[in-house]
């Protein structure tokens, strides 16, 4: 078993921008990072189609190639680009001290640093069309995919923060927004509220909920079932943008890093520490407020900066 152990300077889990970020940085600090790219090579964006709001890419650019353009950057600098899956961990609470990681069952890496980028996971329904449509008209992102619904109608699932939030950014971009809540009343905060009543092309249908997304190839409609009365109704829309919330990647750090009640990873002030020394966290793995691939990107240079100022401390 002696051969599948490999010491290392950092290791990187999971292949996003947050991670991606962190290996260029990490590789030009010579720390010679091995990144684990995780089951979903590339992360959230390889689900979406085109990026428009990520700078320095002023006609836009496809969410695959992108990040294919990232792990090419992360690699001319020496990263080790790796596709596998981390199984579990046993960190060190010491300061200095080595932090083993198992990949695949199989293999431990012995890391120095370990900056953990693993993501978060939007949640869907599960329903069929739904799922067959993922890109062809259903999306989980309004910043990053209402702009393709300009004018348009489209519908939001969900009665959360997220919901009231992507309903309000989408009524600025299109024609109309429907919200279907499947309760009497949203969850969502006061606030957020207040401004989807006084938006005035935003609708609420409450006790409402998605019976069927309508379309071969692209959306044309969705069907909705009131969960009362049990009426069906067919809305026209383009698009249909699910906000039931999201799920971080951290089942496999419960119990050993700090993290809050809906398993977002905890982080010190300003920085990417957790509340493991030599452990850092970038990305959508820690913020649930931003989830932006260009924040994340950012929360991924600190993290490589953190990890570079914490091995220069020990010395
Ligand atoms: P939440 O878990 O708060 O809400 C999820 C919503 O989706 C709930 O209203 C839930 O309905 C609904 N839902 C879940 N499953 C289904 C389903 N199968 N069919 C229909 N509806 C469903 O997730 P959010 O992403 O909205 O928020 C997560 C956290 O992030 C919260 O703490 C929130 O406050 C925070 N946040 C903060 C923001 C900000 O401050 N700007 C912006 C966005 C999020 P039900 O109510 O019936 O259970």
């Amino acid at each position: 078993m002696l051969e599948n152990i490999e010491r290392i300077k950092c290791l990187i889990i999971g292949s996003g921008p947050a991670g991606y970020t962190a290996a260029i940085y990490a590789a030009r600090a010579d720390l010679k990072p091995v990144m684990y790219t995780g089951m979903q090579m590339g992360g959230q964006l390889t689900t979406t189609t085109e990026v428009d709001n990520f700078p320095g890419y002023p006609d836009g650019t496809d969410g695959t190639a992108m990040m294919e353009d990232l792990k090419k950057q992360a690699e001319r600098f020496g990263t080790e680009v790796r596709f596998g899956l981390i199984t579990s961990v046993d960190f060190s609470t010491e300061v200095g001290g080595i932090h083993k990681v198992i990949v695949d069952e199989d293999k431990t890496i012995e890391a120095e640093t370990v900056i953990i980028s693993t993501g978060a996971t939007a949640k869907y329904l599960g329903l069929e069309s739904e799922q067959r449509l993922i890109g062809g008209g259903v999306s989980a992102c309004a910043t990053c995919d209402g702009f393709f619904y300009r004018k348009q109608d489209v519908v939001v699932i969900g009665a959360g923060d997220t919901a009231a939030e992507e309903a309000t950014y989408l009524s600025n971009i299109c024609n109309k927004v429907t919200i279907l809540v499947r309760k009497d009343y949203m969850r969502a905060s006061k606030a957020m509220q207040t401004r989807v009543k006084n938006t005035a092309n935003i609708e609420v249908k409450y006790n409402t909920e998605l019976d069927e997304v309508l379309g071969d190839n692209v959306v044309v409609g969705v069907r909705a079932v009131n969960n009362i009365t049990g009426e069906k109704e067919v809305i026209d829309v383009t698009g249909l943008f699910i906000a039931i919330g999201h799920k971080p990647n951290t089942d496999i750090f419960k119990g050993i890093l700090d993290m809050d009640e809906t398993g977002y990873l905890k982080t010190k002030g300003k920085s990417t520490k957790t509340n493991v020394p030599g452990v850092f966290a970038a990305g959508d793995v820690q913020d649930k407020e931003y989830r932006q691939a260009v924040t994340a990107a950012g929360t991924g240079c600190m993290a490589a900066l953190d990890a570079e100022r914490y091995l220069g401390s020990l010395v």
